[in-house]
């Protein structure tokens, strides 16, 4: 069972599934659908945002 980081926030881009699989509309010899893997630019695949990006309100 996986666990997952609760100390961050998830990330708002990508709502903390940072990895999508999309389909290049081909298929591979064995009959699979090819697909690449694209990382969330926000996060950069981790699904968090970090401290850096956090924004400070107020003073
Ligand atoms: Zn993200």
């Amino acid at each position: 069972m996986p666990q997952r980081p609760t100390n961050l926030p998830v990330c708002a881009h990508c709502d903390g599934f940072p990895q999508v699989a999309i389909t290049t509309g081909q298929t591979t010899p064995d009959g699979h659908r090819h697909t690449i893997t694209a990382d969330c630019p926000a996060c950069r695949g981790t699904g968090h945002t970090t401290a850096a990006k956090l924004i400070r309100v107020g003073r």
